[in-house]
């Protein structure tokens, strides 16, 4: 297809990417700037006027009237502020178009309306962004016009992250430190960095924009707050894919080309397990410029959506009793002359080094299994981990049969003297088939699964930002490569002392794998008995990202200061009630102006049909009406109650000071009130005459896109 040839031509052409920077930057400039991207060094200050001014050339020249610095504040969406390019209003046609350096580098703004969790005082509402140099800027095109966005970092007055990518970049030097010391414990002098890569597949739902806007829940909260089950589920017939074919492929055709043009690698498009669910998954790229894309993917889907009149919904759970969304955080640790630590290799001798980085990461994952936990906590992933289609609460890892029974092997020969343990450990590691792993050897349920050359951490939520799961990962292993490093390191014996680290990590940790169904109620127990956590809801996940051994983690590798983990700790639980007392509001306020009232209408009309047919003909039978009557009446009496419970547990819920307990009451009071309401209306959704009932049913949402 000549459509197919002419990508190449457009790829990328939103982006000042490497081309753009040859041709609009003087070859000084350009070098120096490619210098800092490649290696990581920081950027010369003197230069960035030239930056700016190439940049803004680069700009305008494609229609940009506004740049603004895109950023990533603890909401876990993007925020940005507009500012026009213009600075001499002057006489007509004489606007100057003008771009500092300074602007580029750092931006300003208005912080106050961010959380900060107490970092930055309120009359101290000032935040800066910092170009992230490492990160392309891009060129956005919406109805507000062209505009140039930066990407940048945000941090308060006093230099403290209010944002996601600061502890991302600092989480990714951590990595780079610690794995460059166990590639030259395996004489590697010649890789000069070591970076984190991520794809990430985001599943998503599509609906009709028209639907959309009918259902208030959806549109306060982005999940449905009310709905009965359809009469069709999960188990969905091939003509649903017929029907909905043409538009879905419409939307993904044209999600590819505007993705590709702002260089997101979007790769494979395809339907999910759920009706009207779908997934988009790109081409791996270095973490931070992955969690970026992944940003800009999920905005670059609402908005094509609209255009397409459907409407993208990223939350984690839509619709209850229907699959949920997540996102697939595939991660591995490659060298900058392409060497894949997780990639198994052919030869013992750098499968040794595999094993060591595999030891490290099952240890990373059995040491910090909490805070793994938490990093894809989010309100909405509350309602998927641990329901039957999404990874459970319970953090283990899925390594295959294979790489199993290698390290049975291991444990096992480990019983042996030293030099022995090192034959025998070359033989067996010599004898080890290639890892690659068979495609049907899948674990599904496995929340953290090794998938052949990387590890593929399922469990962040769809709406969420990769980057806590991505500053989590990076710095636990980091601090197990740390540990492993320091031990070898320090031993005059190298290669013996290599072959004790791996077996005593595998040894201590092994209870951290799992290679059976994570979904079945006998895993649960059966970690219960390894001694492994199950946080069920964000609410207890939280509190372990300000415990002491936390701190101590992310403060050794200058990922986060206690300061910052502290805030972030409090932002965690104002965001949960938050969100809980908006999904709460929502209810109270729908269920009363309109399926109450809808419910009362529909009585009348039963309760008129019971006369009038009692008066045409006395000795007809009305039980029908007279028994919907009944049930009606009895359902709408429970929903009245309900809701008045709700009202009331709210507002006491809100009224607690301490933002900690009073997340903790919201999860613990006002959830389980919430559902003590939703259950009278969808039984009452199921009898009432469907003229009567005020929104779209999940079967018209689901099946009708
Ligand atoms: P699947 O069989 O699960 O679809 P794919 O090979 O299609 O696996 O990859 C799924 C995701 O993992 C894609 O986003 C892909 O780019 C990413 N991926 C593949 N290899 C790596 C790697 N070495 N490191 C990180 N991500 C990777
Ligand atoms: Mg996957």
């Amino acid at each position: 297809m000549s459509d197919i040839k002419k990508i190449p031509e457009y790829f990328g052409c939103n982006v000042f990417n490497d081309a753009a920077m040859r041709e609009y930057l003087p070859k000084r400039v350009y070098q120096q700037l490619r210098e800092a991207i490649d290696t990581g060094k920081e950027l010369d200050p003197k230069i960035a006027d030239f930056i700016a001014h190439g940049m803004k050339e680069w700009a305008i020249e494609r229609g940009a009237t506004h740049f603004t610095h895109w950023f990533q504040p603890l909401t876990g969406a993007t925020a940005e502020k507009h500012d026009s390019f213009i600075t001499a209003p002057g006489q007509e046609g004489q606007v100057m178009m003008e771009f500092s350096g300074k602007e580029l580098v750092k931006g300003e703004s208005d912080a106050s309306s961010f959380p900060s969790g107490g970092l930055r005082a309120t009359f101290e509402a000032r935040g800066y962004t910092a170009w992230d140099c490492t990160s392309p800027a891009f060129l956005r095109e919406d109805s507000l016009g062209v505009t140039l966005c930066i990407p940048t970092a945000f941090c308060s007055f006093g230099g403290e992250a209010l944002d996601k990518k600061t502890p991302l970049l600092r989480s990714m030097q951590a990595l780079n430190t610690q794995a460059l010391r166990i590639l030259r414990l395996f004489g590697n002098t010649t890789s000069e960095r070591v970076v984190p890569y991520v794809g990430a597949e985001q599943e998503y739902f599509l609906i009709d924009l028209k639907n959309y806007k009918k259902r208030k829940d959806l549109v306060y909260t982005r999940r449905t707050l009310f709905g009965a089950p359809p009469a069709k589920g999960q188990e969905l017939d091939d003509h649903y894919y017929g029907t909905i074919r043409e538009r879905i492929g419409g939307f993904m055709h044209d999600v590819d080309r505007e993705l590709w043009k702002l260089g997101v690698p979007a790769k494979t498009e395809h339907n999910e397990v759920a009706p009207a669910q779908h997934e988009l998954a790109p081409i791996y790229e270095q973490v931070n410029v992955a969690a970026d894309h992944n940003q800009i993917t999920m905005e670059v889907m609402k908005r094509v959506a609209e255009k397409h009149g459907l409407a993208c919904l990223l939350h984690e759970k839509p619709f209850a009793g229907v699959n949920g969304s997540g996102k697939h955080n595939n991660w591995s640790i490659s060298t900058d002359d392409g060497i894949n630590m997780l990639n198994p290799g052919e030869t013992p001798h750098e499968n040794l080094q595999f094993l060591l980085v595999l030891a490290c990461i099952i240890k990373a994952v059995d040491d910090y299994p909490e805070l793994l936990r938490m990093s894809a906590a989010n309100v909405g992933n509350d309602l998927r981990l641990g329901g039957n289609e999404a990874p459970p609460a319970i953090i283990s890892i899925f390594l295959g049969e294979q790489l199993e029974d290698v390290i049975d092997q291991l444990c096992e020969t480990g019983a042996a003297t030293h030099s022995k343990q090192g034959q025998t450990l070359a033989t067996g590691v010599a004898t080890l088939p290639d890892f690659e792993m068979d495609v049907t050897d899948r674990n599904r349920t496995s929340p953290f699964a090794f998938t052949g050359n990387k590890f593929e951490f399922r469990m962040v939520g769809a709406s969420d930002s990769i980057s806590s799961a991505n500053i989590v990962l990076n710095t636990i292993v980091a601090d197990c490569f740390r540990e492993a490093a320091d031990e070898i390191e320090a031993s005059d014996d190298r290669p013996n002392a290599i072959h004790d680290v791996i077996k005593r990590f595998l040894r201590e940790h092994r209870r951290i794998l799992f290679n059976g169904n994570g979904y079945s109620e006998a895993w649960v127990k059966e970690a219960g008995r390894r001694g492994l956590p199950n946080l069920k809801s964000m609410v207890d996940a939280i509190p372990f990202m300000g415990a002491e051994k936390t701190v101590r983690l992310f403060e050794r590798f200058s990922v986060y200061t206690r300061a910052e983990l502290e805030s972030r700790v409090e932002i965690c639980f104002e965001t949960y009630a938050k969100a809980i007392n908006i999904e709460a509001n929502a209810m109270i306020n729908i269920s009363g102006k309109h399926l109450i009232p809808a419910v009362i209408r529909y009585n009348s009309i039963l309760a008129d049909s019971l006369t009038k047919v009692r008066e045409a003909c006395p000795e007809a039978d009305v039980s029908v009406q007279r028994d919907l009557l009944k049930e009606c009446s009895a359902l709408l009496t429970e929903a009245r109650d309900a809701r008045k419970r709700l009202a009331e547990v709210r507002a006491e819920c809100a009224a607690i000071p301490v933002m900690a307990d009073r997340a903790r009451a919201y999860h613990d009071k006002v959830v389980p009130a919430m559902l003590a309401l939703r259950n009278p209306i969808d039984r009452l959704e199921i009898i009432v005459d469907k003229d009567y009932w005020p929104m779209p049913s999940y079967g018209d949402m689901i099946f009708e896109v």
